[in-house]
């Protein structure tokens, strides 16, 4: 049996330790707040007090935690994955983080004698929940092929798309891609509120069309309901934008539609909506229309 630590039991990380138990994988998993622990342990995985404790006999290694320095905290220092590990394992670092700090923590991995992926994830909660997320692995071929059992428990689209960081440069081009379509979808929403459609109806035929997409699917509703509990935080999104504009910028290519999302996202940031879903930027477009919310706001604000 394949011994799998997890580190990072939110939002993703939960359901996704959840369906490596499923699957028949041992896991051992840690999250920095120990209430979240409880979830894996009722769904028969075994909770760990530390990085340490949960890696140490672990096969595989997977991190899913927020950010660049939530990942290079989790795997440095003398309690961290790359001390902890036993020679030869797997790293397989989930998070959506910068391409350059991947390579760099598969450099220290390697130094450390870990085998280290980059397999950021694409699909949502709703992906995790139901194990069918989109993965774009970056790594060396033959850990990618060792690692794939792990992943198929967890994914359904599961490619290898170069070495190390290339996963993290393909998840920066799909937040890109998720930004603008959301946006898009929150302004034509305003605009068929705006001449008192059906929106529901609207919704339909559009999804059957040239302008379906998964985000419309999965995203629609949330909109005209005005329910925006996350799902993927604006705060991360935010995060993510900041990732692909500076790493275009570096390449030397325009994404002038990426760049103006990327500053109304930052704006609902900075006025304290970070917790919303990303399906927020519906407020936004509503406000900037001098539409509101239409007396149908069902929304939780909460802290980014
Ligand atoms: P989340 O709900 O905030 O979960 C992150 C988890 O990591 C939290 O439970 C957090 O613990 C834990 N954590 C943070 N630092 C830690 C540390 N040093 N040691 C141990 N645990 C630590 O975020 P998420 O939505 O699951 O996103 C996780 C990653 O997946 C992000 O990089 C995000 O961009 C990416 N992603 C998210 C989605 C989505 O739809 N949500 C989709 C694709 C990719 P606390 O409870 O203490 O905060």
């Amino acid at each position: 049996m394949t011994t799998v630590a997890f580190i990072g039991l939110g939002i993703m990380g939960g359901p996704m330790a959840a369906n490596l138990v499923k699957a028949g994988f041992e896991v051992a998993g840690y999250n920095r707040s120990p209430d979240k622990v409880a979830a894996l342990v009722d769904a028969g995985g075994r909770g760990a007090d530390s990085v340490a404790e949960a890696v140490r006999d672990a096969d595989v290694i997977i991190t899913m935690v927020p950010d660049s320095p939530d990942v290079e905290a989790v795997t440095g220092g003398d309690d961290g994955v790359f001390a902890s590990a036993r020679s030869g394992a797997l790293y397989v670092d989930m998070s959506t983080i910068r391409p350059d700090v991947a390579v760099r923590v598969a450099e220290a991995g390697r130094k450390a004698g870990l085998r280290v992926l980059d397999a950021p994830v694409s699909g949502g909660e709703a992906g995790a929940i139901e194990a069918s997320l989109s993965i774009m692995v970056g790594g060396e071929p033959g850990d990618f092929e060792d690692a794939r059992p792990v992943l198929e428990a967890v994914g359904k689209t599961i490619v290898h798309v170069g070495p190390a960081g290339s996963g993290q440069t393909v998840k920066a081009a799909n937040q890109l891609i998720v930004a603008v379509n959301i946006e898009v979808l929150a302004e034509a929403v305003v605009f068929l509120e705006a001449y008192g459609v059906d929106t529901k109806a609207a919704l339909e035929v559009l999804g059957g069309g040239l302008a379906g997409s998964t985000v419309l699917n999965r995203k629609g509703t949330n909109m005209l309901d005005r329910q925006f509990k996350p799902g993927f935080r604006l705060a991360l999104h935010h995060k993510d934008l900041g990732i692909v504009t500076s790493a275009a910028r570096e390449a030397g290519v325009a994404i002038p539609l990426g760049a103006v999302v990327a500053q109304l996202v930052g704006a609902l940031v900075a006025r304290g909506d970070g917790g919303l879903d990303h399906s927020g930027l519906l407020k936004l477009v509503a406000e900037l229309s001098g539409r509101g919310l239409s007396g149908r706001d069902t929304e939780t604000k909460e802290e980014s």
